[in-house]
């Protein structure tokens, strides 16, 4: 086991700070502490920040990985007083203040800290039920993007060359468990692909494509106020996709799903491309987090925090994100980008000499969905907006929040091709293998204990 001796050496006397995760959260805290008088590592087990808001464009063909998923040394590569390491976080002591680690070839680290800030964020929750992530993937990573990319499209290519009707008409069917944002994003998009843009390759065939997007819960987007629900059924439905509510899955395998609905009566849909938007885990470093500080870890796997984001009786230790429990706040990317903002200028704070600071308060900035190339539903700052309008605000917002102009400009680029020219430039299959279920899963190998979670 080596110990991390270049923060040490280089700046014996100065405060270490280890920030783990490059996602929104561990962002937001490494840009907030740049110029602080402490010497921060960035521990992620990728080398890049991903846009996740954005997967779904990368799985469905219209932007590429750069896009979104810009290197993390490269968004840091002014910051002088911070060093990204590339490795996994294997566990904690808290009492000894350190942080250990795993890079790609073996090499144990010790990492350690006088301030320490786990923003690990969180996978897949299959409820139970991990052996249908083989079947049934979800959108986590770029791998997981890769996968759903090559089975969305590998799909119209096999129904293409079926002999058989059957065949076809299973090949042509996707299933979406989830009705949150992520499935209702990603429904929309496949229903573009296959109503709208593939006619050009695969001729009529490709808009016999049925898509349905099944959930437990009585509405699609139950995070949103009843009207943007409504109009997130219209344009959903409009746009040719099959809704399922009230429908719960309660078997996935290679030929589809079985579902219940809400008479008790068990259905099956045959389909051969099956995604899961579902449920959400929290990192496993939360728990060992609980488990080393004696705080409370929720169903979900999220660790409870103090109000001002630390850990019980651990004024040092910060957790923030997608992985902890605090106030209610829904797992996504804004309480983290805040959360992270709030300790980087806490450990600050302290660096000053001074303690105390008030408790973190979230400022609600609202929620959006994309359905389609004319259809988005908004909430936010009380306008309820859906259509074009609510389009171009989803669009406004996602770009501001990209990392870099190059890919701000490359990502409105591509939305206007694909706009404008009916067209997507990312369809090329790299591995024909992945078309059919049962290949790889995602690149965290997401040991996620099973456990009920929210639909997002
Ligand atoms: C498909 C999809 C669509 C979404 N759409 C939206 C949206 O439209 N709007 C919205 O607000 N939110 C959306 N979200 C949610 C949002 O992305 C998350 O809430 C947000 O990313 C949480 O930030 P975080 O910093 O907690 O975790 P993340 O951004 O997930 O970052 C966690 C980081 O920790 C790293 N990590 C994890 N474990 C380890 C380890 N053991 N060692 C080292 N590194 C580790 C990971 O590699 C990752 O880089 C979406 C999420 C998904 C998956």
């Amino acid at each position: 086991m080596t110990t991390d001796s270049i923060d040490t050496a280089r700046n014996a006397n100065r405060p270490r700070v280890v920030i783990v995760g490059g996602g929104f959260g561990g962002l937001s805290a490494a840009r907030t502490l740049a110029g602080a008088d402490a010497d921060v590592t960035l521990v992620d087990r990728i080398n890049h920040h991903l846009f996740q808001p954005l997967l779904y464009q990368v799985a469905t063909g219209i932007l590429s990985d750069g896009q979104i998923a810009p290197p993390l040394r490269a968004i840091f590569s002014q910051q002088a007083n911070l060093r990204v390491r590339l490795a996994e976080v294997t566990g904690f002591d808290l009492e000894r203040r350190t942080v250990y680690a795993v890079t790609p070839d073996g090499e144990r680290l010790t990492l350690p800290y006088e301030y320490l800030i786990v923003a690990a964020g969180s996978s897949h929750a299959y409820f139970g039920h991990d052996e249908w992530e083989r079947f049934a993937p979800g959108l986590k990573s770029l791998t997981d993007a890769h996968l759903l990319h090559a089975r969305i499209l590998g799909a119209f290519e096999m129904g293409a060359e079926a002999s058989h009707d059957s065949d076809r008409e299973r090949w042509l069917t996707f299933a979406i468990v989830g009705a949150g944002p992520t499935g209702v994003e990603l429904a929309g998009q496949i229903a573009e692909l296959s109503h709208r843009l593939l006619s050009r390759e695969y001729g009529s065939m490709a808009q016999t494509a049925r898509i349905v997007l099944l959930d437990v819960a009585p509405t699609v987007l139950t995070s949103f106020p009843e009207r943007l629900q409504e109009i997130a059924h219209r344009d959903l439905a409009e746009m040719g996709v099959e809704i399922r509510t009230d429908a719960e899955v309660t078997r996935v395998d290679e030929e589809g799903v079985e579902v219940r609905d809400e008479t008790g009566k068990s259905f099956r849909i045959l389909a051969r491309t099956i995604v899961w938007a579902a449920g959400v885990q929290a990192s496993p470093l939360a728990r060992m987090l609980g488990q080393a500080s004696g705080a409370r870890v929720d169903r979900a796997g999220r660790v409870e925090v103090n109000p001002d984001c630390t850990l019980p009786g651990r004024p040092e230790v910060f957790a923030i994100g997608d992985m902890i429990s605090l106030d209610d706040l829904p797992g996504v990317a804004q309480p983290a980008i805040q959360e992270g903002r709030y300790v980087g200028r806490t450990i600050r704070t302290r660096l000053r000499g001074r303690r105390k600071r008030r408790p973190f308060r979230y400022l609600d900035k609202g929620t959006m969905a994309v359905i389609g190339h004319r259809q988005a539903v908004v909430d936010a700052f009380g306008i309820k907006l859906g259509g074009v309008p609510a389009v171009l605000l989803w669009g406004l917002v996602h770009v501001a929040y990209l990392v870099g102009w190059g890919n701000r400009l490359g990502t409105v680029g591509r939305w206007l091709w694909a706009i404008a020219a009916r067209d997507r430039r990312e369809l090329s299959i790299s591995d024909t293998a992945q078309i059919t279920a049962g290949h790889a899963l995602s690149e965290d190998g997401a040991s996620s204990a099973p456990a009920r979670a929210a639909v997002r």
